[in-house]
């Protein structure tokens, strides 16, 4: 199906390309501390953009996690009970575990979106300090905060110019109305904002969508400057 196509297309190339340049630019850094089994991080609140949502619902029923023990769907459900309408600072308050990790690992690690893999540390005791409120700040490593920020604008303007609904969304709640309706992709593909009870209320898309503007001005003055420089 095309629309599944094009959100494959699109994520396969987001992962790997940060991925790729994490990989190159974290050889001048410290080695980060994060390892299977360390998931304090893990109750703080994930973004994703519709594509990210509507793969991690399609990677649920793919990998028929309801017919074993584990009932993907029912715990995400849960966790929307307790999570919807929090914001970032309240969710750290409740410290409520991601419905997906399960002693200590990700059930849906190969699709995680970027926002958990742009969420690199290089001391694993600041993070559990942070999350008993001993500590504000954390060690994180740069290139992974650096290219998740890239990569996620690169992606949110390119779905904007092509009509596509390209906001942020809170993963609990997003996944829901995902794994409840079947045409959520059709119709996101469709250009109907899916998600849209599950935007992130912070994020102010007129703003975001000034600053997809000046970034690309900026790109096309520098390139149209460019190959005058060369002579
Ligand atoms: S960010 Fe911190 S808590 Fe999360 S995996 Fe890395 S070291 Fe562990
Ligand atoms: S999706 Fe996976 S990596 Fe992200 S918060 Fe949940 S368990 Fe952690």
């Amino acid at each position: 199906m095309p629309d599944i196509l094009l959100i494959d297309g699109l994520l396969s190339q987001a992962f790997s390309s940060f991925e790729g340049n994490v990989e190159r630019e974290a050889q001048d850094y410290p080695a980060i501390a994060c390892h299977k089994g360390c998931a304090t991080c893990c109750t703080l609140r994930v973004t994703a953009t519709a594509p990210e949502v509507l793969l991690i619902a399609r990677y649920i029923a793919w990998a028929k996690f309801a017919d074993g023990e584990i009932n993907l769907a029912k715990r995400v459900a849960k966790a929307n009970q307790q999570t919807c309408g929090l914001d970032e600072a309240q969710r750290v308050k409740l410290r409520r575990r991601c419905p997906f990790i399960m002693q200590g690992a990700c059930l849906i690690y190969p699709v995680r979106p970027l926002a958990c893999r742009g969420h690199a540390c290089y001391d694993k005791q600041a993070c559990v300090d942070a999350a008993a409120g001993r500590v504000e700040r954390i060690p994180i490593s740069e290139p992974h905060r650096l290219f998740r920020g890239l990569i996620q604008n690169a992606m949110q303007s390119a779905l904007r110019d092509s009509g596509y609904a390209w906001s942020l969304y809170e993963l609990n709640q997003a996944l829901q109305l995902a794994l409840n309706d079947e045409s959520c992709d059709r119709r996101w593909a469709g250009g109907e904002e899916v998600f849209a009870p599950a935007r992130i209320a912070e994020v102010n898309p007129e703003e975001m969508g000034k600053v997809f503007e000046q970034i690309k001005f900026r790109a096309s003055s520098d390139a149209e400057i460019a190959p005058g420089t060369l002579h």
